[in-house]
């Protein structure tokens, strides 16, 4: 390299992928820099304020922080920089509100949870007891072992040779998807599209491209970690990751728009800024999607073969329409549920702004409304392509009109909420793309068609020497969780590269 770098590691975005990793950096002693655009961390798990309100940007349903076992991943990158937060565990995952009037709760309580779900389905009783004991087999194995990144062989082997019967099991799962397995135990129509649904509500997709290994996660660690929510806001996450961080030696810059990564002899060395700066590391991270990362920042190259099987193989989910509501607190009957997920027609499913998301988060943390208040969140998938080519009145009018019918939909499950509305901000795929600078607005990535499981996810490493990539378009994909994994495994591969501990 012809300048002499300034850090061991640029990470080019806050997200928590972002934050995961240059907090594991940080804590094994290499100099980190984050660049982050936005004014403040998180990118998808960011929060904003108006009127007393704090709202957060989009996740709200937490996997990762248990007290126990290996998968809970936000726990353990949190106390690697010495922080912790102190969490609200949410005793319903889901209360669903389904076709056919087909009305259930997810509850914490695993057995209470399948005795709800037999009794809509009795004549599925032991299929649907093999199904959900089955997707437990594979998060026995995940939680066995040290969750770090299976582009190291030595710690692959290293696990293998401790956790033979879990390592085997995981790849056992590896390639298959839900549905498979699904259909092996279960044989209602209606119960079967009821799985469609608890995968689609993280996934994006029905079961048969839902991979079976983020399916063991999460229909195992809801009763087994729980879900549970920080106080003060999912926000604190970032933050607290910043501290620790901060705490380790590591920098962010915020208002630091990264707008290409140098290269030198076809490898990374550093990035550019929109003001010009540039700055050099000894490696490159890149938390922007990877339609972003080879898309925008990498522009005067040919695309490589990896990331054009990676885009033959996967293409973008749709972004989001969010309600971020104020509404008056005696709208909600006492025992309402933090988050719900409301379909009334299953042909529904997977359309444009069918399914509906709620959270309600201050059912859980009162202190992020005012006295007398509660946030409703409700988000719905929406593609980018009916927001564009409209002129300002013409998009604030959608925006209004789109909203209002969620709104109507929504007086379904909470009578009164149009009249009980206090505050309303209308996101739109535009201000995902532009807020959370990630292509299209999109949520992730999304199987263009029944894949092999997990196999074909990209781990880390890219095919230009010196960069890498970690977040939600890495192994093992979307939710917080998730890409808190990838950052663990992007830092040790980079660690392992500059040949740290
Ligand atoms: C509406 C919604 C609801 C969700 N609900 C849940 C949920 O309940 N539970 C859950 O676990 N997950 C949920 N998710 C998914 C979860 O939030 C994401 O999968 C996860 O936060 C993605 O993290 P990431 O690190 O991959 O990237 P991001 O969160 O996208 O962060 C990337 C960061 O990089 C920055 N950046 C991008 N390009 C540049 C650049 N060129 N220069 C500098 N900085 C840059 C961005 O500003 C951003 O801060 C939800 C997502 C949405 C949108």
């Amino acid at each position: 390299m012809t300048v002499s770098p300034s850090y061991d590691a640029i990470v080019i975005g806050s997200g928590i992928g972002g934050l995961v990793t240059a907090t594991q950096l940080a804590s094994k002693g290499l100099q980190v820099l984050v660049l982050e655009r936005y004014l403040i961390p998180g990118g998808s798990a960011g929060y904003f304020e108006r009127e007393g309100y704090r709202f957060d940007v989009g996740a709200s349903m937490i996997f990762g922080f248990g007290d126990r076992g290996t998968t809970n991943l936000l726990t353990r990158a949190l106390a690697a920089v010495g922080q912790s937060l102190e969490t609200l565990p949410d005793p319903v995952q889901i209360h669903y509100h389904l076709p056919g009037g087909l009305d259930l709760k997810v509850h914490r309580e695993y057995e209470a949870f399948l005795q709800e779900l037999i009794a809509k389905f009795p004549q599925e009783a032991q299929g649907i007891r093999r199904f959900y004991d089955e997707c437990w087999q594979v998060f026995n194995c995940l939680n066995a072992m040290e969750l770090l990144s299976l582009e190291e062989p030595r710690y692959l082997m290293r696990v293998f040779f401790q956790h033979p019967g879990a390592c085997l099991g995981l790849v056992k799962y590896l390639p298959k998807n839900v549905g498979d397995i699904a259909r092996r135990h279960i044989q209602d129509p209606d119960l079967l599209k009821f799985i469609d649904m608890e995968c689609y509500c993280w996934s994006v997709v029905p079961a048969d491209l839902t991979p079976m290994i983020n399916a063991g996660m999460v229909f195992s660690d809801r009763h087994y970690g729980g879900i549970n929510y920080p106080k003060g806001g999912v926000g604190k996450i970032a933050e607290s990751l910043v501290t620790g961080l901060e705490k380790f030696g590591g920098k962010i810059r915020y208002g630091a728009r990264v707008t290409k990564i140098i290269q030198e002899n076809n490898q990374a060395i550093g990035v550019e800024l929109a003001n010009g700066e540039k700055i050099y590391g000894r490696r490159i991270v890149s938390n922007a999607t990877r339609w972003d990362t080879f898309g925008s920042l990498m522009t005067d190259q040919p695309l490589p073969g990896k990331e054009k099987r990676w885009r033959k193989n996967y293409q973008q989910s749709p972004s989001f329409l969010s309600l971020h509501l104020g509404v008056a607190a005696d709208l909600l009957p006492t025992g309402t549920e933090c988050h719900h997920i409301l379909l009334e027609n299953w042909d529904d499913l997977e359309k444009e702004q069918g399914t509906i998301f709620v959270s309600i988060p201050t059912l859980l943390d009162p202190s992020l409304a005012p006295d007398g208040y509660h946030i409703i969140h409700s988000f719905t998938p929406s593609w980018l392509e009916p927001w564009q080519n409209l002129s300002p009145q013409e998009y604030a009018a959608k925006k209004e009109a789109d909203a209002g019918k969620l709104i109507d939909r929504l007086e379904a499950i909470f009578p009164g909420l149009d009249r009980a509305l206090d505050y309303m901000e209308i996101g739109t795929p535009r201000s995902h793309r532009r807020f959370l600078g990630r292509q299209n607005g999109t949520y992730g990535p999304i199987p263009r068609r029944r894949l092999p499981g997990l196999l074909p996810m990209p781990f880390n490493r890219t095919a230009i020497p010196g960069l890498y990539c970690v977040g939600d378009s890495t192994f093992p994909g979307q939710g917080l969780n998730a890409v808190a994994f990838s950052g663990f495994a992007c830092a040790h591969r980079l660690a392992v590269d500059l040949g740290a501990k």
